[in-house]
């Protein structure tokens, strides 16, 4: 079974670490390959950083139009492998090959709009802010930067950060999740051949010990995470403790509110892809459908129907719609959920437990789930599931919804479907979320947007992707400069 390595200074390295976690694919519990993990890996962090540090010297002076060119042939290189790249997703991740290969053209997307870095990046300059004074602003790295990445996106969410930290002239370290660490050996197998120096991209495999180390060393200035909301917490506090810039995005709870005028032939499928597309293990996935009034007879069957016919299995075999869920243990974690939901008087009116796919019996399968009558003050409606279960609300007034939406303590994503733009311009206005969505079911910014979670789905300042990317790896210096006409010699 392949023990898989590290990335540090140009060389694929063995770690030091003896102990390895299983790389197991969900669908069929096959070991793919074993990942260090354990204290060792944070004397595997130091190599990186200290490689990182000797590599900045020199990256940081680089040329800005020179440091994007290596981004170029990435995104070819990604372009020519995304098959191969999708298919090691589907594999360690669960979800089918189209997601796969869409979350790589999410990519992809990231790595371009990285390549407007020497526009981006340009400098403010004020003439004559007093006589013969002038004042400018530039943009400087800040040296090495980490990433901590979750399991759910193995191929896309590096890369909201990785091209934009190393356009502005920083160096890089990965910490990869050791769910999902086959996608960016695979890719970094690929940045191996687009002409970097050595040491300015790096990948160190592990865990809670790898991130501690990256935490507390004193040469790591800017750490970006993605995961859970009780680890983003933590990363938050402890690296802003240690003086570094943190951008840590946490877990979501996300609601789609559906009023009378919505066109149902229109937003049922959308809906029931946004609940249960990547078997609900999104960031953006709605979790909550929430009608208004007493006619929400009709939407309950038309997305009852959408989630009816979903289509199960292995996301590598022809025409499945969802995978399996991670892990074991996150099944089971999930079934525990639904059965909260019924002890506190839901309904399960579609239940996905027990869902059994030929030739897959040990997989972690679980098929749409839709509980109805869950009470408003059960704590269920509050907590992430992550899974592919719905649950439906109804409410008296648009006023209410939004209220119910802001007592939430996550703020990832908020949706409505409505023909009315009055009532559309009203919930976007009022509701306490970063991302928005009008008939749209998952409101996943582009990435020249930020990626603007609010509250417990987000801690720090500047988020990632686009203009919020360059600004969050640059720090400012302000050159306040006199030449005064009187000082100009006569040639
Ligand atoms: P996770 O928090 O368990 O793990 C994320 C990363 O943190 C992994 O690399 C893991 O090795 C590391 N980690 C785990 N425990 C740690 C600890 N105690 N100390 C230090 N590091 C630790 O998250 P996950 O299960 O991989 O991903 C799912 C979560 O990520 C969900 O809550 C989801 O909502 C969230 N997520 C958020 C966004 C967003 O943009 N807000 C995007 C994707 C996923």
């Amino acid at each position: 079974m392949e023990l898989l390595k590290n990335y540090i200074d140009g060389s694929w390295t063995s770690s030091i670490e003896e102990n390895t976690k299983e790389v197991i694919n969900p669908a069929n519990q096959q070991i793919l390959a074993r990942v260090p993990f354990g204290k060792g890996t944070s004397k595997d962090l130091e190599k990186a950083v200290l490689a990182a540090q000797v590599a900045f010297h020199d990256w940081k002076n680089v040329p800005v139009m020179q440091r994007v060119q290596p981004l170029y042939k990435l995104k070819t290189l990604l372009e020519e492998n995304t098959d191969q790249i999708a298919r090691i997703i589907t594999m360690e991740c669960g979800k089918t090959f189209a997601e796969s290969k869409g979350e790589l053209q999410r990519a992809i997307e990231n790595i371009e709009t990285a390549c407007s870095t020497p526009t981006l990046i340009q400098s403010e300059f004020s003439e004559n802010v007093a006589r013969g004074v002038d004042e400018f602003m530039i943009r400087q790295p800040l040296g090495v930067c980490c990433c901590i990445s979750p399991f759910n996106f193995p191929g896309m969410i590096p890369f909201w950060f990785l091209p934009y930290a190393i356009a502005c002239g920083n160096t890089f370290i990965l910490k990869p999740s050791e769910k999902v660490p086959l996608t960016m050996m695979k890719c970094f197998e690929l940045l191996d051949q687009i002409g970097l120096p050595k040491g300015v991209v790096n990948l160190v495999h592990g865990g809670k010990e790898t991130v501690d180390a990256m935490l507390e060393h004193p040469l790591v200035k800017a750490i970006s995470f993605v995961g859970s909301t009780e680890v983003a917490r933590y990363i938050y506090q402890k690296g802003s403790a240690y003086g570094k810039r943190v951008q840590a995005q946490g877990g979501a709870k996300n609601p789609i509110l559906i009023l009378p005028d919505a066109d149902l032939d229109l937003s049922s499928k959308i809906i029931a892809d946004s609940v249960f597309g990547c078997a609900g293990q999104r960031c953006l996935a709605a979790s909550n459908i929430i009608t208004v009034g007493d006619e929400n007879g009709l939407v309950k069957d038309s997305i009852y129907h959408a989630s009816l016919t979903k289509k199960t299995g292995y996301g590598l075999d022809e025409g499945i719609e969802m995978g399996p869920v991670i892990s074991k243990e996150s099944k089971s974690r999930i079934e525990q959920l639904i059965q909260i939901g019924e002890r506190d008087g839901a309904k399960v009116i579609l239940d996905g437990r027990n869902h059994k796919v030929p030739g897959f019996e040990n997989g972690n399968f679980l098929a749409p789930t839709i509980l109805e009558d869950l009470p408003i003050k059960s704590e269920l409606m509050k907590t992430e599931i992550f899974g592919p279960v719905l649950t439906l609300l109804t409410l008296k007034s648009l006023d209410d919804a939004i209220e119910f939406i802001n007592s939430n303590h996550y703020g990832n994503m908020a949706c409505i479907f409505t023909s009315s733009g009055a009532s559309a311009r009203k919930f976007r206005n009022e509701v306490n979320s970063g991302n928005v969505g009008i008939n749209i079911g998952v409101a996943a910014p582009m990435a020249q947007f930020p990626f603007s979670g609010w509250n417990n789905s987000f801690f720090g300042d500047l988020h990632a992707q686009g203009r919020h990317g360059i600004e969050f790896y640059t720090q400012t210096k302000v050159v306040i400069e006199r030449w005064p006409k009187e000082w100009s010699r006569k040639f």
